[in-house]
């Protein structure tokens, strides 16, 4: 047996949204639970270099690591299932690869060569998936192909896994996920798109070792037989993957189908212990049985996509399972909200939440909602410019002053209570260029925060350009909205509080970010709690 780390590829066949980000993080789940060291790395086929540019309605939330690396939200999945942080080689895409490919022609470095998609782009994404290998951090590096096999744009990195698999024969594996189908009208499952599927792979030098497939009903032997008879892998290797109620299902689901077993049998590696998934179900456990529930209001401008909220709805179950609570999101959309029916829209809820977002659509909205919460002293949580907006809130109502703003929004305003870093000014790109990844923080002793995290000193995660605008603190202050929380080196305001109120907190980082299900996020743990206090 070799030292090596060994590499899991996990590629998709007859549909997109089947679920290949919770199948690998189940299965690393699960390995990690056989005290195995595990990441996961996700390979984009599209041609932005990252989804820092992207509007979320196109494929959700973007992701930020500690490094600042703006990524697919799989990589959320990834930390919230291992509770390990990701990184910049985390997440590749096809602009990433192209990048520094014509880089390195333009210094000369491929010494006067014709550059081509075989080898020099599959080379570069072999140099990729290894980075994480070479680190001798892992044990196993699971590499999600995007995508689903078959698509022109992901035909290099069904290449490159082709020649890994020659290259390094005992260390890979891959794992195809694909659909089982219910034809209603037939009564049956069918098996046809999958052979098919396979077939395709197999068009592109790739026999697949382990095949998941989603399917609504139970696979019984017989087909589970005709799927492994067609598709050249053995019986053991087809992995019926169910409809879950929640993701946090799947590594049970997993585990009692034993996809880890066959996958550590096919590496040549041995069961170092049985997995230890009691705290696992310990959690899901509480996930299923709350003792009570609460209505938060998700308030924001892309509440049609959820997915693009995901970091936050997925901090809500954490926070809802340590409060024994089923936290229910209520999603309203901050464009429909004005004066006039923020009462009517609101005054179900039990605790409000402004969520982050670019750009002025929807932002009165938000500002309307920070009112009403802070009026009628119902639980408040602001995120990014959901901080931001409680700010604005704050000078235009109780200060007095009704041309505060955001620069971002209004640049000329009288009162610029938010306002545009210094070195952000002369930035013309729009790529990676905010503030990103995670930044210290000091938090006041006795602040809803610094009890909520029982320490004073954090690191967390941004994505921002705009910052509270420190000329304006000492009057903020004096009418009863402090910062809690500073950046040590710098004294920009982090944490914003209203002491007088019930729970009225708000961040410039992304909490959420943070969340998994082993650390629950504490700050959803103490927004939840009080939300939760105050219904009584
Ligand atoms: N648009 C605001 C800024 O750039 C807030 C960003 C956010 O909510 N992530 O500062």
């Amino acid at each position: 047996m070799s030292n090596s780390t060994k590499y899991i590829f996990v590629t998709g066949g007859v549909t997109s949204s089947l679920g290949k980000g919770i199948i690998s993080a189940s299965l690393a789940a699960l390995l990690q639970a056989r005290g195995y060291t595990v990441t996961i790395q996700k390979l984009d086929p599209y041609i932005n270099i990252d989804p820092g540019t992207l509007n979320p309605y196109e494929h959700g939330e973007c992701f930020v690591t500690d490094d600042g690396a703006e990524t697919d939200l799989d990589l959320g999945h990834y930390e919230r299932f291992l509770n390990v942080p990701t990184s910049q080689a985390n997440n590749v895409t096809t602009g990433k690869i192209y990048q520094s490919v014509i880089e390195k022609e333009r210094r000369g470095e491929y010494l006067g060569k014709t550059v081509q998609v075989i080898p020099h782009i599959t080379d570069e994404i072999k140099k990729r998936i290894q980075i994480l290998g070479k680190k001798n951090e892992y044990d196993l590096v699971i590499t999600e192909i995007g995508g689903t096999v078959g698509d022109i744009e992901s035909l290099p990195y069904v290449e490159a896994v082709r020649q890994m698999m020659w290259e390094f024969e005992n260390d890979c594996i891959v794992i195809h996920l694909t659909l089982i189908p219910y034809l209603s009208a037939a009564g049956e499952l069918k098996t046809k798109p999958t052979q098919h599927s396979v077939k395709q792979l197999l068009e592109l030098g790739v026999q697949p070792d382990i095949l998941c497939c989603r399917t609504e009903h139970p696979l019984d032997l017989n087909i589970r037989k005709k799927i492994a008879k067609f598709c050249n892998v053995s019986i053991n290797a087809v992995i019926e993957s169910r409809d879950a109620s929640t993701i946090y299902e799947v590594p049970m689901l997993m585990q009692n189908e034993e996809l880890d077993k066959v996958v550590l049998e096919k590496l040549g590696l041995h069961s170092k212990m049985k997995p230890e998934m009691t705290k696992w179900e310990d959690f899901l456990n509480r996930v299923s049985n709350p003792k009570t529930t609460v209505k938060i209001g998700l308030i924001g401008k892309y509440v049609e996509l959820k997915d693009s909220y995901k970091s936050i709805s997925e901090a809500f179950i954490h926070a809802g399972a340590e409060n024994e609570c089923q936290v229910q999101i209520e999603w309203i959309h901050s464009e429909k909200l004005n004066e006039g029916n923020v009462k009517e829209k609101l005054s179900e809820l039990d605790g409000i939440l402004v969520a982050p977002g670019f750009g002025s659509r929807g932002i009165s909205g938000k500002i309307e909602a920070v009112r009403y919460a802070r009026e009628n002293n119902v639980p408040f949580f602001g995120i990014c410019l959901g901080m931001q907006c409680a700010v604005i809130e704050f000078a235009r109502h109780v200060l007095g002053w009704s041309d505060a703003h955001t620069t971002e929004i209004a640049e000329d305003c009288s009162y610029p209570v938010i306002s545009m870093m210094e070195e952000q000014k002369s930035i013309s790109n729009l790529g990676g260029t905010m503030r990103l990844g995670a930044y210290k923080c000091q938090l006041k002793p006795d602040s809803k925060a610094s009890k909520a995290y029982n320490t004073d000193k954090i690191s967390e995660r941004h994505r921002h350009r705009y910052e509270f605008n420190n000329i304006y603190l000492q009057e903020f202050e004096k009418a009863g909205m402090i910062a809690t929380g500073k950046n040590p080196d710098t004294g920009l305001v982090e944490v914003i509080e209203i002491p007088a109120h019930p729970w009225f907190v708000a961040a410039q980082f992304h909490p959420e970010y943070k969340s998994t299900v082993a650390k629950p996020h504490p700050l959803f743990v103490a927004f939840v709690g009080a939300v939760i206090s105050n219904k009584k």
